[in-house]
């Protein structure tokens, strides 16, 4: 009776039922959204790149309470991608809500940037997010909802003087989601982009003082993003409320780049 009620309860919360997949959970912004989706009700599946990183996910997930786990995935493994999806349909349901999270940086300016760099970025920050999205797409078909929200980043529109690999990459995804969101968006099923710009985590605490002082100054809110800010907008983009919103890519940056 107790367990029916929880899971009455759990199933009026903004996505409780749902499933949610979230690429990149282990730290960063990544971690923060596995945190929120889960908070707000769903099932959440958090893809790290290791055993310990998936182990530390689920003790993340547990000890918040939050249904689901953390499974190792690299992103720019075909095969596994289509196998995790498979695997955590089987397990809990198909993910229909769809975080595009794990992303990298190679910098470096152009006339230095090597092949590995330049495909490394565009592997992992652009196909995967196709790969991704072709093994979700039957089952959010099926259920006739969906939401996939993918992390681009301030760069995609800016550019950045050592970022063409990672801009490219960013911009590219923007353009993806705009033209997939016109595929489906009559299955209930939206599409959208979410362009944080410089968040405090372990990609920017990668920067020179120097570089951090820089950019601090081209920011009016005068501070680096949260995690959590990211976070929130993408549990309202995954939300009920959020349905006529597809195909967007917005804009999360203390006001560095207006769009
Ligand atoms: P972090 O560098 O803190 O974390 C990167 C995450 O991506 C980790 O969870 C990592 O997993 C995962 N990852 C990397 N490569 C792979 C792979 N091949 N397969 C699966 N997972 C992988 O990043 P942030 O939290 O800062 O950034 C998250 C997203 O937000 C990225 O797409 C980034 O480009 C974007 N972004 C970040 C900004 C910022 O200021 N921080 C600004 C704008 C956009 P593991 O821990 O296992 O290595």
């Amino acid at each position: 009776m107790a367990a029916k009620m929880a899971a009455e309860e759990t199933k009026q919360t903004a996505l409780g039922g749902k499933v949610a997949l979230v690429t990149g959970a282990t730290r960063g912004i990544g971690a923060a959204i596995a945190a929120e989706l889960g908070r707000v009700g769903a099932t959440v599946v958090g893809i790290a790149t290791s055993t310990a990183g998936a182990e530390r996910i689920s003790a993340q997930l547990a000890e918040q309470k939050i249904a689901g786990r953390g499974a190792v995935l690299d992103v720019t493994d075909s095969a596994a991608v289509a196998d995790l999806v498979a695997q955590t349909t089987a397990d809990y349901g198909a993910p229909t809500v769809l975080v595009n999270n794990a992303g990298i940086t190679r910098d470096t300016l152009l006339l230095r940037m090597s092949a590995e760099q330049w495909s490394e970025v565009i592997d992992t920050n652009l196909n995967a997010v196709y790969r991704l999205c072709r093994a979700c797409l039957r089952g959010m078909t099926r259920a006739r909802w969906g939401r996939i929200i993918n992390i681009g980043s301030v760069v995609g529109g800016m550019g950045n003087a050592g970022q063409a690999n990672y801009a490219a990459s960013k911009a590219a995804v923007a353009g993806f989601s705009r033209s997939l969101a016109r595929e489906v968006g009559g299955r209930g099923i939206t599409v959208n982009t979410v362009a944080p710009g410089f968040i405090d985590t372990d990609m920017t605490r990668a920067l020179d003082p120097p570089q951090r002082e820089a950019m601090l100054a081209a920011i009016p809110a005068a501070r680096f993003g949260e995690p959590q800010e990211v976070a929130a907008l993408v549990a309202f983009l995954a939300s009920n409320s959020a349905a006529y919103i597809t195909g967007e890519t917005i804009q999360l940056n203390g006001g560095m780049y207006m769009a």
